[in-house]
Parts: structure tokens; C-alpha cells; sequence
């Protein structure tokens, strides 16, 4: 059935959607926004319910089962199922995601011309695409505060306005104020690592976070429970669209939110020139169309890249090229007798070195480029989940028996004693990287699965070892009796998937222009961590949500009289 037209529809109402949301509607747009979870206010979920959240994983149960994911190292291999994490619902993975919230680094938006011009082109590993942004730190950065007022960021200011400040991280971009919140109290690991870090030379300053942590529009500061990762924030400190944006975008009256339906189709006129907007299946299993003068795409990469493809919309041959992930070379220390109790305060709450992170050391004859943060453990190891089994369990010791009393006896001295560094190392953007439809797998309602193709090359596998060497490197001065490596590869279900949907300069060679605006269908955008033409060593979401502030001012200024959605065509 064919709904009343409205000015935009979204398809999915997560970190990237929920900006949208509330910039299109409170710019007097009607908006419709899509999407396939519930609607769960603070009240139905607040259960510190280790089981249920964390080690069953509900609140991303839907997703996983609708949006399966087939992985293959390469062409040559079967594909296997993944599990992943990715949430469905309003609100998306924001509901309970770890808070971490970096800007780029300004290096960062010129990747390929910086890296050619300290180390020559030689430098570039071939097979790779690597290209500059379309556009600069300096454009982005009024978005990246309007990141920082309306979702509300705490933080520690290490460059305002091109002076460096102390106690911040020295390699930031300019910015033009003092986060609006102070930085979270620091874990006993980042108390005890701090002293080490500006011993051994580097530059420590704690992590950014979209954890209030004063009484900030309403939401109450943060309480240090350490229920962070998996869980919806049982009083609202977390800056999760759904408490943040969205409640703002519903009071103006303009944004109706659709909970429960998902998008199957983005819909073309006859000539394929422009979208009319898409179709879903309803709560009752009933097939919709929701006409739209525009549709914002922000279902998270896989499904950004899956509609786009079953869409048929993919002229250029583009869609799903240069697929990226993270790699996370974790190092895992044990202490004797000092006790370090993970289970207290948030992942975020951690100190953190920029030091290996983008070009900020010189990579001669190291056999790699570019680099990641490195940052210690904050906390968020609650006592079952963490020590448990599943993802989020930390291991015990090398010399550990798996089971039985040695096992018991280990965890019962090493689960409190536990300190740890992790980076997060970018995956450059390779040919042999990509995302298609599965030839044979389909969902249960007949839709093909995404398939993904990518492995690491020697770039991430020598930067991942270079990382775990600090790392080490740290633990050891800081005087942990044992330590454990994690492996160096990383498979794509890390929650940090992006590129596929690729913004450019070149309507030949990527999917969207620097508004995120579809070089095939003007009336289409694209918003989430797929658009990133390359990939940089921090978490996505500031930049995943300051992309979508940036997309929507161009939408605001294109849609007012004598303005042209047309006008870069
Ligand atoms: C456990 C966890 C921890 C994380 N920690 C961090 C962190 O510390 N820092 C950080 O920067 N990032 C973190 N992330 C990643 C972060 O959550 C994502 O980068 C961000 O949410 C992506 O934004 P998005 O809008 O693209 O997708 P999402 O926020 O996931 O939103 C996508 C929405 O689309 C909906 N949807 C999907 N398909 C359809 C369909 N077919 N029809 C209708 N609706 C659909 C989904 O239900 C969902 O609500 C974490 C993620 C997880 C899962």
C-alpha cells in the first residue's frame, strides 16, 4: 500500500539517523524515520542483566537475525556466518555502544597526499586506494562541536584555537572550545599507566566520552556502575541518540518515528533518475511504500551497502568497493598483587596516547603507514559477562589451565589484577576488500545476505605488531608479572565496519559527493561510517555523526527557495 508522500524518509534511526532526524525535522521538513527494533524507553530496559545484555546479546538479537553477514578472507575460501553486535532500534548502536568519541586527526583527511609526500609514492602499498577526503579537518570541525554541544562530550581540550593545552592530547586538530564537560574520573589501570606513559616520553590525556559527567540537558551525570558496553544506560548518562537528538527532532512536531518495519527497497522513478522512497514490511508482516521527496539511507554500513546493491542502484560499479574495518592488537597484563578492579566505571574512562596514532611519528623503515591510539583499560568488566564466557570475557594467563580448579584459581586471582593497552588499527582501503550480494545465501525473507571479502595485508599486520610492542612495552615498566597477545587479524565484526558507500570528487570512482549526496539519484543520501573513503585510528561515531550535521546543513540550504539539490551534477 501507498502511504501519503512526505518531504523525507529515513531508513534506520541510529547515530547517523537520529542527526538527521532532528536537524530535518526542527528545519520544519516533514520527516518519517524507519525503523526495524522497538522503541525502548530508559524504564523497560533498566536491568543490570548480564546474561540478557551482555552475554546473550538482546538488544542485538533482531539485527543478527535479518541482517546476516557471510565473511571470506578471500575469493578462494568459503564464506562462514558472523556473529555481530550492531543493534536494532531507535536510537541504534548508540543505545549501547562504549561512548568513546574522537574527532579525526587533521592528517587524517589527506591520507594519500601527506603519506606521498613524507615517504614518496613508493610508500603506498599497491592494490590500495587510498585517496585524500573531500574535504579538510578545518571544514568539518564546526560539526564536530555541534557533536560536542548536542550530544553532549567529556573531554579534556588539547589544542583551542591552535594553542596547545595542557593535559589534553597535543596531536588534536583546533578546536574552538573547551569540551562541554569534564573528562570521566580515571580507572586505577589509566591512574597507574599515566605515570609510566611520561616517563617513557609520550603525551597521555584522557579519553573523550559521550558520558556526561555533570548534569548535562537533562541527562544525570554517570554514577561509574561500569554497565557500559552491551547495555542500555539504565539512567541516561550515555549520549545515545534516542535520549539526546531524537526527543528534540519529536518536539517539534515534524518527525513521526516508526518503530518495528524494515526496509526492504529503495524505490526509483521510471526514468532511474531519482528515488520516490522505499518500501518495508510493516509490524504485521505487511509490505508499505513510503513516498518521499527525499530518502536519507543510515541503516549501518552492511545494510547501507546491502539495500544499496538490491536496490539496483549502482551504475558505476562502486557500491561496495574498499570495504574497512579495525584491527584490535590487545595485550593483555596481569598483576601479582596490585589490584586494579575492572569491574568499576566505564570502558571510556581511560588514558590514552596519540603518540602511534596517524603521522604523528616518523615511519621510516618501519615497513608501515599510518598508526592507531593506544589506550589503557578503563573498567566496563562486569563480574559475570566479563569474567565469563563470550565476548566480552577478558582471558586468563597463557600458562592457565581451560577449565577445572586451576582454572577457578586463576580467575579468582587475576580477574581483579587485570590491566590492558588495546590500538585500533585501521585496515587501509584495498581493491581486494569488498561487499557484494551472496550468490546463494538468503535470508528468511528471500533477500540475498551481505558477503564480505577482506582480509589484512602486511600494512595492518606489521602496524598491529609495532602496536603490541608498545603495548608491552608499557605493561612491562609498569610492572605486570604476566602477559597475553591477542592474534593480529580481526574479522569484520568489530561494530567499526565502514566504507562500501565511498564519498568523492569523482563521479567515476566513488558512490556519493562530499554532501553524501548519491552521484546516481540526487534526491538520495547516504549517511554512517560507509561513506569514509579511508580509515583512521579511532572509534567512528564523531565523525559518523558530525558527517551527518555537515550532510543535513547542505540538505537545509539546497531545499530553501533558489537553492538546487542538483547544483553539483
Ligand atoms: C558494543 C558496541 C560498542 C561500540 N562502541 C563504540 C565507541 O565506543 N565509540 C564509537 O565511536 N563507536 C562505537 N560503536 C560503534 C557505533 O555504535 C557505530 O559506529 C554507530 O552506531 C554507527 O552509526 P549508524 O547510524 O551507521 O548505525 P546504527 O547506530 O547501528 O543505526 C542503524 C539503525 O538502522 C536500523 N536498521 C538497519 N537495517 C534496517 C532496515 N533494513 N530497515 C529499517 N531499519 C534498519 C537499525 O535497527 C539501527 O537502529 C560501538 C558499537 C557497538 C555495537
Amino acid at each position: 500500500m501507498s502511504l501519503p508522500k512526505v518531504d523525507v524518509v529515513i531508513v534506520g534511526c541510529g547515530a547517523a539517523g537520529g542527526v538527521m532526524a532532528k536537524e530535518l525535522s526542527t528545519n520544519g521538513m516533514k520527516v518519517v524515520a524507519l525503523d526495524r527494533g522497538d522503541f525502548l524507553r530508559t524504564r523497560d530496559v533498566a536491568q543490570l542483566d548480564e546474561l540478557r545484555w551482555q552475554t546473550r546479546g538482546e538488544l542485538q538479537e533482531p539485527m543478527i537475525k535479518d541482517t546476516q553477514v557471510r565473511w571470506r578472507p578471500d575469493e578462494k575460501t568459503d564464506t562462514i556466518g558472523l556473529p555481530f553486535l550492531m543493534a536494532s532500534g531507535i536510537g541504534g548502536s548508540t543505545r549501547h555502544y562504549t561512548t568513546q568519541h574522537w574527532r579525526m586527526l587533521p592528517h587524517h583527511f589527506k591520507q594519500y597526499s601527506e603519506n606521498v609526500a613524507r615517504y614518496g609514492a613508493s610508500a603506498i602499498p599497491v592494490g590500495t586506494g587510498l585517496v585524500d577526503w573531500p574535504m579538510t579537518y578545518e571544514d568539518l570541525a564546526p560539526f564536530y562541536d555541534k557533536v560536542d554541544e548536542e550530544i553532549g562530550i567529556s573531554g579534556k581540550a588539547g589544542n583551542i584555537n591552535g594553542t596547545i593545552q595542557a593535559g589534553g592530547n597535543p596531536f588534536e586538530g583546533p578546536r574552538s572550545k573547551e569540551y562541554p564537560m569534564p573528562p570521566l574520573l580515571q580507572s586505577t589501570v589509566s591512574r597507574l599507566a599515566k605515570p609510566v606513559l611520561e616517563s617513557l616520553g609520550y603525551n597521555p590525556f584522557p579519553g573523550p566520552s559521550s558520558i556526561a559527567t555533570e548534569n548535562y540537558k537533562g541527562r544525570p551525570a554517570c554514577t561509574y556502575c561500569s554497565f557500559c558496553t552491551s547495555y542500555y544506560c539504565f539512567i541516561g548518562s550515555k549520549g545515545s541518540t534516542n535520549v539526546t537528538v531524537l526527543p528534540v527532532g519529536i518536539s517539534s512536531g515534524n518527525l513521526e518515528i516508526r518503530p518495528n518495519v524494515r526496509v526492504i527497497k529503495i524505490n526509483k522513478d521510471s526514468g532511474g533518475g531519482e528515488t520516490t522512497g522505499v518500501s518495508y514490511i510493516d509490524a504485521t508482516g505487511k509490505e508499505q511504500e513510503q513516498p518521499a521527496s527525499l530518502v536519507i539511507l543510515s541503516s549501518y554500513t552492511y545494510e547501507n551497502i546491502r539495500l544499496l546493491l538490491y536496490s539496483d542502484i549502482n551504475k558505476n560499479g562502486m557500491v561496495g568497493k574498499y570495504f574497512m574495518d579495525h584491527h584490535y592488537p590487545f595485550v593483555w597484563g596481569y598483576f601479582d598483587d596490585t589490584v586494579t578492579n575492572p569491574s568499576t566505571g566505564p570502558w571510556a574512562a581511560n588514558v590514552a596516547i596519540d603518540n602511534f596514532n596517524g603521522d604523528n611519528f616518523d615511519h621510516t623503515g618501519l615497513g608501515f603507514i599510518e598508526g592507531g591510539v593506544l589506550e589503557a583499560l578503563g573498567g566496563d568488566l562486569q563480574a559475570i559477562a566479563g569474567a565469563g564466557v563470550g565476548s566480552w570475557a577478558v582471558p586468563m594467563p597463557d600458562d592457565t589451565p581451560s577449565f577445572g580448579e586451576g582454572y577457578k584459581q586463576a580467575l579468582k586471582k587475576y580477574f581483579r589484577r587485570i590491566a590492558s593497552f588495546i590500538s585500533q588499527v585501521p585496515s587501509l582501503p584495498y581493491d581486494a576488500n569488498y561487499c557484494d550480494l551472496d550468490p546463494v545465501v538468503k535470508d528468511q525473507i528471500g533477500m540475498p545476505v551481505l558477503r564480505i571479502t577482506y582480509n589484512a595485508y602486511e600494512n595492518e599486520i606489521k602496524a598491529c605488531a609495532f602496536m603490541q610492542n608498545k603495548a608491552e612495552n608499557i605493561l612491562k615498566e609498569m610492572g605486570v608479572a604476566k602477559m597475553k597477545k591477542a592474534g593480529l587479524f580481526t574479522p569484520p565484526t568489530t561494530t567499526h565496519e565502514v566504507g562500501g558507500v565511498r564519498m568523492g570528487t569523482d563521479p567515476t570512482k566513488s558512490v556519493l559527493n562530499k554532501y553524501l549526496q548519491s552521484w546516481e539519484l540526487p534526491n538520495l543520501f547516504v549517511v554512517g561510517g560507509a561513506v569514509f573513503p579511508t580509515y583512521f585510528g579511532y572509534n567512528p561515531t564523531h565523525t559518523i555523526e558530525a558527517l551527518a550535521y555537515w550532510s543535513a546543513d547542505y540538505i537545509k540550504t539546497q531545499c530553501k527557495p533558489g537553492g538546487s539539490l542538483t547544483q553539483y551534477f
